[in-house]
């Protein structure tokens, strides 16, 4: 037993897997027993391991120049290629970027620059945040209390009132809608119930909705068609900003460039990426705004003399390489067309796995998705606790796949981009025989 206080971990938990080395779509414990990536580690290894470019880019900016900040506008040009490249690319008018280390401090950037916006154009009392229940943000005090899960908040004392969270609905149609209900009444009620928490609290005091386009860590829930539009609509009615939090989504991974791409979301105003931006070579989040809420942040830093916020690693020369590397990738090898195309393939046979008699829903989009698993068919009830998740999970590990059980017992699906037709058959395979086993 190590010294590790492991993260997201019950502290009762001793240690599980002892993880040495990986190639391509899978990773290879002490013992030498090999794993097909069945998440891309936590949905973030995008090119899978031992990429030669990736590391040859590492070692070749590390000889160059292995660290310079950002802070005062010192520059490097690693950062500026970067951040021209990104701000092509993401669907966010006139996008500037500010550059972190995660998916969580980058959305503690962006509730910063939320408050510094409102504050700047003349309305500080615009500053609470729509978050849904079941969402994923991140795990820092801010981010943590926009995450809509029950245990990052449990025995923290976060402060939700201080940062004027406000929850809404999860658009999870399995276990959100009311008897009798169809697809259509259920977004519609919940949208309805977004829009009297807007007018209860007042439209003046909310500055944003934030979604992930697709939720990952909160058991992958695809919206129902038409959720966003009408969500969208009923923002853009009382001016709050739409935020897309594309930590999972971002790069391909729901079949397009990105999740609001996906979802038909239109010119979100922030977004947050972080993951597959280096596909986790090195670790970077990009918090990206809108232009005109950056030029509205201008005249307000040169009062105070300078933008308060700044991270020591913000533009890390050598994070910058390699996400611009991986980048060029995507584009030069068509990663995302392969992710559309193998999408398809990886839903069509993840719902082969309907008829299971343990599983109660697979849903997902692209190349993300889950199974859950449900103690009544017919209901959709559940299991109570997560043993059942565990279990199932163990097993594909036993039989030669990680994946991760989220949500309690949903089993998660989100393999590295590059994998090909034989390994996603690989993949259920795996999981046939867990399932099997976990019934
Ligand atoms: N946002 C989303 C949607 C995520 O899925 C995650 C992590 O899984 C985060 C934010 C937090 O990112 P990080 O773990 O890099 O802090």
């Amino acid at each position: 037993m190590s010294n590790i206080i492991y993260p997201t971990t019950n502290l009762k938990v001793t240690e599980t897997l002892t993880i040495e080395r990986g190639d391509g779509a899978y990773v290879y414990d002490s013992e030498g027993n090999q794993y097909l990536e069945g998440l891309a580690g936590l949905w973030c290894t995008s090119l899978g391991y031992n990429n030669r470019e990736l590391i040859d880019t590492t070692a070749e900016q590390m000889g160059k120049l292995s660290y310079s900040h950002m802070f005062g506008g010192k520059t490097h040009q690693v950062g500026i290629d970067l951040s021209e490249k990104l701000t092509a690319m993401v669907p966010v008018e006139n996008a500037k970027v500010f550059f972190g280390n995660s998916g969580s401090d980058a959305n503690d950037t962006h509730v910063k620059m939320l408050r510094y916006y409102f504050n700047a154009i003349g309305k500080p009392e615009k500053f609470k945040i729509i978050a849904r229940e079941r969402s994923y943000h991140g795990v820092t005090v801010a981010s943590a209390s926009l995450t809509g899960l029950p245990p990052n908040h449990t025995n923290f004392d976060l402060p939700f009132n201080a940062l004027g969270v406000l929850r809404t609905d999860a658009p999870h149609y399995f276990h959100g809608a009311l008897p009798g209900e169809t697809e259509e009444q259920f977004v519609d009620r919940i949208v309805n119930n977004l829009e009297q928490l807007i007018l209860k609290e007042g439209a003046d005091t909310i500055a944003a909705f934030i979604a992930e386009p697709i939720t990952g860590a909160s058991g992958v829930i695809v919206p129902p068609k038409g959720y966003y539009q009408k969500v969208q609509a009923i923002l853009n009615k009382y001016d709050i900003l739409f935020w897309a939090d594309e930590v999972i989504t971002g790069f391909g991974r729901t079949g397009n460039d990105f999740g609001c791409t996906t979802m038909g979301i239109e010119s979100p105003a922030l977004m947050t990426l972080a993951k597959q931006l280096s596909s986790a070579y090195m670790p970077i989040s990009a918090s990206v705004i809108r232009g005109d809420i950056y030029e509205a942040m201008i005249e307000p830093s040169a009062k105070v003399g300078v933008f308060g916020h700044g991270y020591t690693y913000s533009g890390h020369p050598v994070a910058a390489a390699v996400a611009l590397k991986t980048l060029e990738i995507y584009e030069r090898d068509n990663i995302f067309g392969h992710a559309a195309t193998l999408g398809e393939y990886m839903q069509k046979r993840l719902h082969e796995f309907e008829d299971h008699p343990l599983v109660g829903e697979v849903r997902g989009e692209g190349m993300i998705g889950a199974v859950e698993m449900v103690s009544d068919k017919r209901s959709g009830a559940g299991f109570e606790g997560g043993a059942v998740g565990t279990f199932a999970m163990q097993s594909c590990q036993k039989h030669g796949m990680i994946t991760r059980a989220v949500a309690g017992n949903s089993l998660a699906f989100c393999p590295p981009l590059i994998v090909t037709e034989a390994q996603v058959d690989e993949m259920i395979e795996k999981l046939g025989k867990a399932l099997d086993e976990t019934l």
